[in-house]
């Protein structure tokens, strides 16, 4: 069926209204009229070819969230009319060890991109979130438990939520850990919220002394401006686990320094240009390590949906119209968000 989308023709070229088309429900399909969709980095590292490989025409969004308005004669858990989310993956190959322990996100076949995957559907590569409607298994789907009202604010959750979440969780971040937040952008309020919640003693990194105030509100016990080498120098030794989600090369020193021995120092930016090599005897003297981490699966994306609803936790958002997109990216340069645009998918098409 025809869906109004929003989408690129071509790297240099604004997004602009397109009909793209989507497939009708196979028997374990969910039909998903979207109500609102974030708009993630990643999108505009995509949409303009700042990644290798990008494929034309190309709908971003992957931060999705909207109402079952059909389901297959095989689904089981979803109803029509039921709120569900869907993130950055939309397949995999489902048998290979990290698709059988519910970490699709490292299948060993790669897994299948909401936007931008291979597909057998038209065109040939998946069309994201920047629409009003899309098919998915219900494998990938997620349900949404927070109140109505909160809808457009929980659509982050399902790239910015998860990307965090996933390795707070892994790296055991709880009462009586020290955890850091380094870089409070889309990401990082993200991971200040949940960190707060899961109860450790959360310290945010920034270099923006003007946002100490907001930021102690999203829950941070202490924020350090990473340019005062004073307040870094008074953390040195004492955190059990950074999460740095910072994407532009940096020093990575002055953070696993800040660690304790056994500490990690945990990457979900991926840098353009590699990061300077990190000082190794650093490492070395302390059984330090530094990591990635990437999204999460669907069982834990499942979690993380519903901690976030028992804890109250959403993004903090500012809607956005679709025509307004690139004008967002444009915004988004300039770190000129708080902390993440979502569209209103109800403006597409009219
Ligand atoms: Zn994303
Ligand atoms: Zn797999």
């Amino acid at each position: 069926m025809t869906t109004h989308a929003f989408g690129a023709h071509a790297a240099d070229q604004p997004l602009v209204a397109m009909a793209i088309q989507r497939r009708a429900p196979g028997p374990l399909d969910v039909q998903i009229d979207i109500a609102y969709c974030g708009v993630c980095h990643s999108d505009l590292h995509t949409v303009r070819s700042e990644w290798p490989g990008t494929l034309y025409p190309c709908v971003p969004g992957h931060e999705i969230v909207g109402h079952v308005s059909a389901v297959g004669d095989a689904v089981s858990g979803f109803n029509v009319g039921d709120v569900v989310g869907v993130g950055c993956l939309v397949d995999s190959c489902r048998h290979c060890a990290s698709c059988e322990e519910g970490l699709e996100q490292y299948c060993t076949s790669g897994m299948v991109g909401t936007y931008n995957g291979r597909t057998t559907d038209a065109p040939g590569h998946t069309l994201g979130g920047y629409s009003q409607r899309i098919v998915v298994d219900q494998r990938f789907v997620l349900h949404v438990r927070h109140p109505q009202a909160q809808l457009a604010a929980v659509a982050p959750l399902l790239c910015a939520g998860i990307t965090t979440y996933s390795p707070l969780r892994h790296w055991g971040a709880g009462p009586g850990k020290k955890v850091g937040i380094v870089g409070i952008g889309g990401l990082g309020h993200m991971g200040v919220k949940i960190a707060h919640a899961m109860g450790a003693h959360v310290v945010a990194f920034t270099t923006s002394e003007a946002k100490r105030h907001e930021i102690h509100q999203l829950g941070a016990d202490d924020v350090v401006n990473s340019r005062d080498a004073a307040q870094m120098q008074a953390h040195v030794g004492s955190f059990d686990f950074i999460l740095n989600t910072v994407a532009a090369p940096h020093v990575l020193d002055a953070y696993t320094a800040l660690l304790k021995r056994d500490g990690t120092l945990c990457l979900v930016g991926a840098p353009a240009a590699p990061h300077p090599s990190p000082n190794v005897a650093e490492l070395i003297f302390h059984r330090k390590a530094i990591a990635g981490s990437l999204i999460g699966g669907l069982p834990e994306t499942q979690e993380m949906l519903d901690f976030c609803a028992q804890h109250g936790i959403v993004a903090d958002i500012e809607m956005i119209a679709a025509h307004d997109i690139d004008a967002a990216y444009a915004r988004m340069l300039n770190s000129d968000v708080k902390y993440r645009f979502v569209i209103d998918c109800a403006t597409m098409g009219v």
